[in-house]
């Protein structure tokens, strides 16, 4: 074991500080990385302030970030994908039972037995998983990604989990050329669903609640935007789209856009809301539409993800801050108030 800097929680009301955390030695199979940058998913904030208590209680300390890309300082004896210097990036998932029929899919996101990036029981440790907001990590070979060298990396961090959030569900209900897909909401996950559905060839609607943001929205990549408040704008697309992305985590009226959908269309929420949303059956039933949720992608596809980010030189838009403004950023993250989301420069973390 050695000892790497951190940020931490102690507790679901500290603040986040600076301290220190062992991480294992790298084994036969691991990669040890020097993060570079971090991003921050607001998972992090949930998870660090314990608001998931009733399915995922926090454990303390807790150091939060899955949105991690660094360079490879050392592999053990029998990696074969990475050698030192190497870029290499890891997501929200850093281990799983690798035998069940998910793992065997190459769907890792759904195995029962899968360890997250942190806040997960670590048997290598005997603590729990320790994330990005560190100066290094230690992960098996297997759930570590390569990183296209063209991509800027702070802004490549967030791939790792709004990349592939929204990456994901777009080719599992066949996203191409040619399709009409929405994504509601431009925000941390819905300007990523924006950029890559555009690279995707489809023909991209972006819903706002926000008349502001629709200048944004066309420069990310949308064909066309839609106030969602203006029934009259959403009544003109009323039947037509193939695909849509719900990335709303507040309370909102999905029956307003399950309308939007055609024949066999489908919506697929990213956000989570808090409480359960009603649902209208007709909506469903008429066109034969469906509604389903995705979480993050497994690991082939999120190296697909990284691949094709790398051909059409997609990153998220980020604000890079250094890892002492983390609780301002935390505040920040509650009011929506970034554009669209933060990268932690993890060399700031040399100086305390
Ligand atoms: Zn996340
Ligand atoms: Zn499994």
């Amino acid at each position: 074991m050695y000892k790497a800097r951190a940020y931490s929680a102690a507790s679901a009301k500290s603040p986040l500080a600076s301290s220190t955390i062992p991480r294992r030695d790298a084994g036969q199979h691991d990669v040890q990385i020097e993060i570079l940058f971090c991003g921050i998913c607001h998972s992090d904030l949930h998870q660090a302030r314990d608001e998931w208590h009733n399915f995922m209680p926090t454990v303390y300390p807790c150091v939060p970030g899955h949105e991690i890309v660094g360079r490879v300082a050392k592999v053990g004896a029998a990696v074969k994908k990475f050698k030192a210097g190497d870029l290499a990036a890891v997501g929200c998932l850093v281990d799983s039972d690798r035998t069940c029929p998910n793992c065997q899919a190459g769907e890792e996101q759904f195995c029962a037995n899968m360890t997250l990036t942190y806040n997960s029981p670590d048997s290598h440790t005997g603590a729990v998983t320790y994330g990005g907001y560190s100066d290094s990590i230690v992960v098996d070979e297997r759930f570590v990604l390569r990183v296209p060298s063209n991509l800027n990396l702070a802004g490549a961090a967030p791939l790792l989990c709004a990349g592939i959030t929204t990456y994901s569900p777009m080719r599992h209900w066949g996203v191409t050329k040619g399709k009409k897909v929405g994504v509601v909401g431009v925000g941390g996950l819905g300007h990523m669903g924006v950029k890559i559905a555009h690279a995707l060839g489809a023909h991209v609607v972006a819903f706002t609640t926000s008349a502001g943001k629709k200048e944004d929205a066309l420069r990310l990549g949308a064909d066309e935007v839609v106030v969602s408040r203006n029934a009259g704008e959403m009544e003109k697309h009323a039947g037509s789209f193939n695909f849509i992305l719900d990335c709303v985590s507040a309370e909102h009226d999905i029956n307003a856009y399950l309308n939007l959908l055609g024949r066999d269309g489908n919506l697929t929420l990213v956000g989570a809301p808090e409480k359960p949303l009603p649902v209208a059956a007709f909506n469903l039933i008429f066109g034969r539409r469906s509604l389903s949720g995705s979480p993050i992608g497994g690991l082939a596809e999120t190296q697909e993800m990284l691949d094709f980010c790398g051909k059409h030189n997609i990153t998220a838009d980020v604000e890079v801050i250094p890892i002492q403004q983390i609780n301002e950023a935390y505040e920040r993250l509650l009011k929506a108030d970034v554009k669209y989301r933060f990268s932690i420069d993890m060399a700031s973390l040399k100086s305390g």
